[in-house]
């Protein structure tokens, strides 16, 4: 259930810093491909005024899947701890998440896993078609002998598995797959992508604006802004997220993706907390200084 925070103690207790967007989405070196400290990143968000950011790495799996971009199973008492210590009544806010991957199987330990945690917020993600990790810069040859739009069905096919699962809060860079710029044609695009944004609906997960696609070949927030305007047309509640993997990216680009939202008709946002969403207002395009806004367009 998403609920409506207008009079709620989040916003309460955060009002002094309230104008700019919290960042829900960065890791940590237990991931083995993230840099920096957490309490930089978190400097980096005081910096930026940012009131709020969520710790989301990479969810162990037991069960032996992509151990290279993964903390394992006993070091996860590591990531609550340093994060943990973050958790006080200072500003930033800290928030404990984790990004957990959909998979074939994943449910028979994220089914359990999941639940028995202390989490404020869990972002499903797909990074694998089989064993292909198509987001992998390493591997991003493959797609030069797959069929561009068949690879993006498939992918689409277990994002609605994934939300059908019901283990997830929020949808992470849905449309991923654009990363090196393969991408079908709008048309069947738009037409692929409805069905999984009504199963996430239909799952009450929200859906994340994530702006680490700036940073990538692609040059674009994942997701582009038709599949927002479809997502708002759904009533899908949305967060930001940076993506970072070092302190210096907390909070990149978080005007434009202000700016997608409000384009697409979004005027609220959700907070997060014990993997419930708290809906509050966004912030007004005047909460960041005229200059950050340079330079974004559409
Ligand atoms: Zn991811
Ligand atoms: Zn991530």
């Amino acid at each position: 259930m998403n609920k409506v925070a207008t009079e709620d103690k989040i916003l309460h207790e955060l009002k002094p810093n309230n104008n700019r967007l919290p960042d829900y989405h960065m890791h940590t070196p237990l991931c083995r491909h993230a840099e920096g400290k957490v309490m930089d990143y978190r400097n980096t968000a005081g910096a930026l005024g940012i009131p709020e950011i969520c710790f989301v790495d990479h969810a162990p799996n037991p069960d032996g899947y992509d151990p290279r971009h993964r903390m394992n199973l006993n070091e996860f008492c590591d990531y609550q701890e340093m994060v943990g210590a973050l958790v006080d009544h200072r500003s930033p806010h800290v928030l404990f998440g984790i990004e957990a991957d959909y998979y074939k199987g994943c449910e028979t330990f994220l089914g359990k896993w999941l639940g028995t945690q202390d989490f404020d917020l869990v972002l499903g993600s797909v990074h694998f078609i089989e064993d292909w990790g198509f987001d992998n810069p390493d591997v991003k040859q493959v797609w030069n002998s797959v069929d561009v739009t068949d690879t993006w069905a498939t992918y689409f096919k277990l994002v609605s598995k994934l939300a059908e699962t019901r283990l997830f809060d929020v949808v992470s860079h849905l449309d991923i797959p654009k990363k090196f710029g393969h991408r079908p044609p709008e048309k069947d695009l738009k037409e692929m992508v409805q069905p999984v944004l009504d199963s996430v609906a239909e799952a009450g997960m929200g859906m994340e604006l994530n702006t680490s696609g700036l940073r990538k070949p692609v040059g674009e927030i994942y997701p582009s802004a038709l599949i927002v305007t479809l997502a708002r047309e759904r009533d899908i509640p949305i967060c930001f997220g940076s993506d970072a993997h070092r302190p210096e990216d907390v909070g990149k680009d978080f005007p434009a993706a202000l700016k997608m939202a409000r384009d697409a008709g979004y005027t609220h946002y959700f907070r997060a907390r014990k993997r419930e969403k708290y809906v509050v207002p966004l912030p007004g395009t005047l909460a960041y200084p005229a200059q950050a806004l340079d330079g974004v367009h559409g």
